[in-house]
This record gives C-alpha cells, structure tokens and sequence, in this order.
C-alpha cells in the first residue's frame, strides 16, 4: 500500500523534495501522495517534522 499523509500535514513542503518518484504534491491545505507513483520508500516520513506521512 502507498504512503498517505494525515491532516497533521503543515504543508512545509519537505518531503515533496526529499521523494525519488515525485509522488507528493501540495493539495488543499496540505501535501498529497499520489498512490499509483509512491514506491513505499518511507522517505516522507522520515524527513516530515510532524510524523503526517505513514505507511496506509
Ligand atoms: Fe515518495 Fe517514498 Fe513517500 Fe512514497 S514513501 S511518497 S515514494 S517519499
Ligand atoms: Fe506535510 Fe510533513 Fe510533507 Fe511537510 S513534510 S508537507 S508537514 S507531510
């Protein structure tokens, strides 16, 4: 299953530049990933300050 970010997402911005597929972009208030494109590498989650991405 992909990634998803929460509602906890602060829209900083971050993880869109850290993801190696360009799955994430900036949504209506805050970041989404794309399921089709996210490889489930985990590196959203790690470089987020509020934990919003996790593994659905
Ligand atoms: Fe991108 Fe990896 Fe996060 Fe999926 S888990 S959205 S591939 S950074
Ligand atoms: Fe939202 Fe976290 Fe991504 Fe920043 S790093 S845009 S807070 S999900």
């Amino acid at each position: 299953m992909a990634y998803k970010i929460s509602d906890e997402c602060i829209a900083c911005g971050a993880c869109a530049a850290e993801c190696p597929v360009s799955a994430i972009s900036e949504g209506d208030g805050k970041y989404v990933i794309d399921a089709d494109t996210c490889i489930e590498c985990g590196a959203c989650a790690g470089v987020c300050p509020v934990g919003a991405p996790s593994a659905d």
